[in-house]
């Protein structure tokens, strides 16, 4: 078989650059190894109620937001409909060690109302750090669209060295409101004590600038791209796992899967950024790449339950509210392995805000979620596709029990039955992914992640390790892959038309 570009992984960021370069007209194949396509953007099914798994809500999807503008440009834009959570949505924040209670609203002016009620004495420290935020994504292209893309890709932001958590400590000493401002960092999973002002500006600045929720979710994201995908005849083949990058006088030639050969002058790898080692012929990297990119630093895990409620009108406010609760400071994506349910927790139910849930089980569809080490789970490890030990098993259903109970006393409701559970070992499972790093590589301080860029002529990294992590993260990953083989600015000209 032969493409002119081979893109291994049908994640957003593999299904963005192959819609990218099918729109200047290249001939693609995606190769996935699962059975279906869209990578993290798993959906299933329980009892009737539909789950989804790497997608609940994001940025960017407003009139002029680069994810709406992708979209636009790519065809898929017309095949989703976007949610705005309205003016009362939020991200409800308890604070586990005062109690106090914050609504992080999706709005710059009632986020500052609301932060400035909760902490009288704080407005200043509020106001500069807000105005941070601003003034950080005026100076990106994906947020200022007024700009080349080019400088910001190749020099680093002026803010990129400042660390977030001296900037939050030098803002205010208070605890409680130190982790509120921090907390956006539970969506990109960097810790805040190693996070970046500027990494967290850009997360935070998305939601601030409004969340939106897609009708159907991730999976409809997916079928979105398949359906533009098959006009543009691109071929999707899913169930083959791409073992090597072929190679012939040092330029790509193609992949070998375990179907087949495929045979291409450029390949795009958006798989974990250190799987991609072995499937690279020895000496082809340099060591000190080799080493960077295998001690790469990965993001925690999660333990999450998929659970039903029998009366789902006990828990009213759930479809525009994201339930957090997290410990005062900044340690809050610590995970206390002694009290694992005890660090924070996240209650949320993105399928009710599917416009059909009204009236099925949607409605009883809810998600609890809380930071999980590898460490909780390693001592249970087997290999992937192995039978898991009795022992693992009840470990999950006496740790989901535990993250119930602590949710009910928070947040209280009639009763959830758990449908499914989800550990660092069913991550690294299901997302292909080391200790089920949830967010793959970590986004933080004195960490070089990859660029789109290899040494090798025709080989090219896209995904959420490289750029940035989140749906919009990732998504802009593939379009800048794109653009570096087809021409950065050009294509970068193409898709603010569509503004
Ligand atoms: C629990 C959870 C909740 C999340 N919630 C949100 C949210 O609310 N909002 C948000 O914006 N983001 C969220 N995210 C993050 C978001 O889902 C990811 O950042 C994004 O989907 C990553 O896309 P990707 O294309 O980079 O990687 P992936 O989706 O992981 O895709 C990579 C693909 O490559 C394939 N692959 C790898 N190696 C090979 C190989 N050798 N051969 C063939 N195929 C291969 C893999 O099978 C996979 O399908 C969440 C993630 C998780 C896990």
């Amino acid at each position: 078989m032969k493409a002119e570009v081979v893109v291994i992984g049908s994640g957003i960021s593999g299904l963005t650059a192959a819609a990218s370069l099918t729109k200047r007209n290249r001939q693609v194949v995606i190769v996935e190894r699962n059975q279906k396509p869209g990578g993290a953007l798993k959906h299933f099914v329980r009892k009737g109620i539909p789950f989804d798994v790497g997608f609940h809500y994001s940025g960017c999807l407003g009139s002029g937001g680069i994810l709406r503008v992708l979209w636009e440009y790519l065809g898929v834009w017309s095949h989703l409909r976007v949610h705005p959570f309205p003016s009362e949505g939020n991200d409800s924040l308890i604070l586990r060690n005062s109690e106090k209670s914050v609504q992080a609203f999706f709005s710059y002016e009632r986020l500052e109302d609301e932060l400035q009620q909760a902490f009288p004495n704080e407005a200043e420290g509020i106001a500069t750090y807000l105005k941070a935020l601003r003034d950080i994504c005026a100076s990106i292209p994906f947020y200022n669209l007024d700009l080349s893309l080019t400088p910001f890709l190749r020099a680093p932001l002026s803010s990129a060295k400042i660390g977030l958590a001296p900037f939050l400590t030098s803002l205010t000493k208070d605890p409680d409101l130190q982790a509120v401002l921090a907390s956006p960092a539970f969506l990109y999973g960097v810790p805040p004590r190693q996070a970046g002002l500027a990494v967290h500006a850009m997360v935070a600045h998305a939601f601030i600038s409004g969340a939106y929720a897609i009708d159907g979710g991730g999976q409809a994201i997916v079928d979105a791209f398949l359906a533009t995908l098959a006009e543009a005849g691109v071929d999707i083949l899913t169930g083959q796992e791409v073992e090597s990058v072929l190679v012939k006088e040092n330029q790509v030639a193609g992949v070998k899967t375990s179907e087949g050969e495929i045979y291409a002058s450029h390949v795009i790898y958006t798989g974990h950024p250190t799987s991609l080692l072995d499937l690279v012929p020895d000496g082809i990297f340099r060591k000190a790449f080799y080493n960077r990119i295998r001690n790469l630093i990965n993001t925690d895990s999660m333990f999450v339950v998929f659970g039903a409620v029998d009366d789902p009108g006990s828990l009213d406010d759930l479809t525009w509210v994201n339930h957090y609760a997290i410990p005062s400071g900044l340690d809050i994506l610590d995970v206390n392995l002694k009290y694992p349910e005890e660090s924070a927790l996240l209650m949320t139910a993105p399928g009710r805000r599917y416009s059909d849930s009204a009236l099925s089980d949607a409605q009883r569809g809810i998600i609890l979620m809380r930071p999980a080490s590898w460490d909780e789970v390693a001592p249970f490890s087997v290999d992937s596709g192995k039978a898991r030990p009795a022992s693992y098993k009840r470990w999950k259903a006496q740790s989901a029990d535990r993250l119930l109970d602590q949710a009910k006393k928070l947040w209280g409701y009639s009763r959830i039955e758990p449908l499914a559970i989800g550990s660092p070992l069913t991550f690294r499972d299901k997302l292909g992914v080391p200790g089920g790093a949830v967010y793959g590589v970590q986004h933080c301080l004195n960490q070089y992640n990859p660029g789109a860029r290899t040494r090798l002529s025709g080989l090219w990294l896209s995904g959420q390790g490289t750029l940035m992590t989140g749906i919009v993260g990732a998504s802009l990953s593939g379009l800048v892959t794109a653009g570096e083989i087809e021409g950065l600015e050009p294509l970068w000209d193409e898709v603010r038309q569509c503004r």
